[in-house]
């Protein structure tokens, strides 16, 4: 949610970048990382080329699979406890997560013990996506990966909570 912090008078309109407008949708995920201990992407100089998506697979304190969508020049991200589904009519929860940086989309590894989202990360597929529909409560999008592939709906699950959706594949 795009948010007024201050108003800076003593800039001019054409010394605002790119790159400041970002670093205020990547906030929540610097806040909650600690880049001296954890080897994932700081994120400071990712531009985007077009509409990257990649599912990575979390052995956190519980294994769920991330699935991220480049949109406006972050990741988009929904954690998957249960993974992606790949038949028609499976649906599952997926839970809205903090936007990351776009170079996370080729990130693997391991995050110490006591940092946030402590564990093993490794990219189960990826790959690039477009949309038909992207709104407040619904995401339609069709993945080309090595493994996903089809018409996939994000809907928001309004009565399970702020940031749950459900994530189904539907009939192509
Ligand atoms: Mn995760």
């Amino acid at each position: 949610m795009p948010r007024f912090s201050r108003l800076r008078t003593d800039k001019p309109t054409n010394e605002c970048t790119i790159d400041q407008v970002k670093s205020t949708h990547l906030q929540e995920y610097e806040s909650k990382r600690d880049f001296k201990v954890s080897p994932e992407p700081k994120g400071d100089d990712a531009k985007g080329d077009g509409r990257i998506f990649v599912v990575q697979e979390h052995h956190a304190r519980r294994l769920h699979y991330d699935l991220r969508l480049e949109k406006d020049g972050v990741l988009k991200s929904w954690a998957v406890p249960k993974g992606l589904p790949m038949n028609p009519g499976e649906k599952r929860l997926a839970i809205e997560v903090e936007d990351h940086p776009l170079d996370y989309g080729n990130f693997e590894g391991t995050i110490p013990s006591g940092q946030y989202g402590a564990g093993t990360v490794k990219i189960w597929d990826r790959g690039t996506y477009e949309f038909k529909v992207w709104n407040d409560d619904m995401i339609e999008f069709m993945p080309k990966g090595e493994t996903l592939e089809g018409r996939y709906i994000l809907a928001r699950f309004k009565k399970a909570g702020k940031k749950q959706w459900l994530l189904f594949k539907a009939k192509s």
